[in-house]
């Protein structure tokens, strides 16, 4: 049986401008192949098991690669796999998409096409500037910027006569060449113009200026590719419609639970939180011991106790069982987690809270063993590095101890050289103890709650600045 190709839009970059189906097709995948543009946080919502392919990394000659990449989807789709391209933005907006979709029409391998938010749209919306607005443009022009090199030439007559806007991608090269031809053409040297980098995303940065002083202005801002140059009155609405947010430009990076609190608040603060991923726990066949002879449950997480649950219910036993044991959380936050399990714990430390008997649950490789212990999983950590150059975080957030294990196991000695520029955020002392267990060396900040996590880093936001950091 064949598979299926799925070409996938990815949106501009902000990993929830993914649309719903997007986010579904990425879960559904066996191979996902992504190019540079992506945001790697978007591969977290894929099976562990599935195979990513970087197809950004392969020669860098356009003509070859676009081929290879052709050939690849075609190859997995026969061996019968959910087969997706992600691609940046939309995938028929200057993303090959059309070839590629060409191409397995050709080859007869069902495909489809899933769109996704266009940059050329959304990064102007990211900086408050409409794309259209009954005062100042009745319609767009999304233009490529790129064509020279292809030998063909843009029609500057016809493009400068526009009375809509004009968004260029992949422009920046012919910045200079853009301006001077729309100018040529009959555009006023006084025409609004901005240039957006990086749009929704952490280092997104914008200059404006007009026709005439534009190019001058993103060199010496420093703003290059890639980047959207915007032409026309609609760029001055974003002195007014610009989005304030406490934490824009911040870049943290958060173990990945996409429906955390922590998340959320990050996000509707303009913060980019970006994942690294959690190991998955995997349930051990245990037997289960004589409940009459133990008077206390001690549990170390919630995994544990849910794995147990687990192993009971396939060995015909039920929660009932355990009614006459007395509950005691390892922390706070197990207790919380309990709860919502049904479960009102009577005492919250770390050890026995009680003298009669005690049973502990924990993970298999908690070290704890003895015969009053019981392993209930087993955590297995993603063999996925974190793919990301750490000197671009500002933060680092650890919400509890098994995160700082999950971080550190792919760690490599670069990455624990770049993280060194990063604020590191322990949320509680024992998550400060496994760090420095972890060989974690540098300032640790601690913040008891998610609100605490916000505040420091909004203490501590230096924004709009590539170069700087948390720490200076
Ligand atoms: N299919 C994509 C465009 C691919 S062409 C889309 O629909 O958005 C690549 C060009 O898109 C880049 O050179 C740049 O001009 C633009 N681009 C893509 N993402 C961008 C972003 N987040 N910020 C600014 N420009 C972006």
């Amino acid at each position: 049986m064949t598979g299926r190709v799925t070409l996938l839009g990815a949106g501009p970059g902000n990993p929830e401008l993914l649309t719903l189906l997007g986010k579904r097709r990425l879960q559904e995948a066996d191979v996902v192949l992504y190019d540079r543009l992506i945001n790697p946080s978007l591969l977290a919502f894929m099976r562990a098991d599935a195979e990513r392919v970087d197809v950004g990394k392969l020669p860098r000659f356009h003509k070859v690669k676009q081929s290879v990449i052709n050939q690849l989807l075609v190859d997995y789709a026969r061996d019968g796999k959910q087969v997706v391209r992600l691609k940046a933005g939309d995938p028929y907006v200057f993303g090959r998409g059309g070839e590629e979709g060409q191409f397995l029409h050709q080859h007869r391998v069902k495909f489809e096409i899933v769109p996704g938010l266009t940059s050329a749209i959304t990064g102007l919306a990211a900086v408050g500037i409409p794309i259209t607005h009954r005062d100042y443009a009745s319609s767009f022009h999304v233009i490529t910027g790129h064509h020279q090199a292809d030998g063909q030439q843009l029609d500057w007559p016809n493009i400068a006569h526009q009375e809509g806007t004009l968004v260029f991608l992949m422009g920046m090269a012919a910045l200079e060449e853009i301006c001077t031809q729309l100018v040529a053409n009959g555009r006023t040297a006084s025409t609004p113009v901005a240039i957006i980098q990086w749009a929704t995303q952490w280092r997104q940065q914008m200059v404006t200026g007009t026709l005439a002083n534009i190019a001058e202005r993103a060199t010496a801002k420093k703003i290059g590719a890639p980047a959207l140059i915007v032409v026309g009155n609609v760029v001055t609405l974003t002195q007014a419609l610009q989005p304030e947010l406490s934490l824009q430009g911040t870049h943290v990076l958060l173990p990945y639970s996409a429906s955390s609190r922590l998340f959320t608040k990050l996000q509707d603060r303009g913060a980019t939180a970006d994942f690294y991923e959690r190991a998955t726990s995997r349930p051990l066949a245990v037997t289960l011991p004589d409940w009459q002879s133990y008077q206390e449950l001690l549990v170390l997480d919630s995994q544990a106790y849910d794995a147990l649950l687990t192993a009971m219910v396939d060995q015909g036993q039920d929660q009932r069982q355990l009614a006459r044991l007395s509950f005691t959380a390892a922390n706070q936050a197990v207790a919380k987690r309990l709860r919502r399990r049904g479960i009102i714990v009577d005492a919250v430390q770390s050890t026995a809270a009680t003298t009669g008997k005690t049973l502990t649950i924990g993970e298999a490789n908690q070290g704890n063993t003895g015969e009053n212990f019981l392993a209930t999983y087993r955590a297995v950590v993603r063999s996925t590095a974190i793919s990301w150059p750490l000197e671009q975080f500002q933060a680092i957030i650890f919400p509890s101890s098994a995160s700082v294990h999950d971080f550190v196991a792919t760690l490599t000695d670069t990455q624990r050289q770049q993280m060194l520029h990063c604020t590191v955020i322990a949320m509680g002392n024992q998550v400060a103890r496994a760090l420095r267990q972890a060989g974690i060396t540098q300032p640790i900040v601690q913040a008891k709650t998610i609100d605490d996590v916000i505040d420091q880093l909004e203490s501590r936001r230096v924004s709009h600045d590539k170069n700087s950091n948390l720490n200076s």
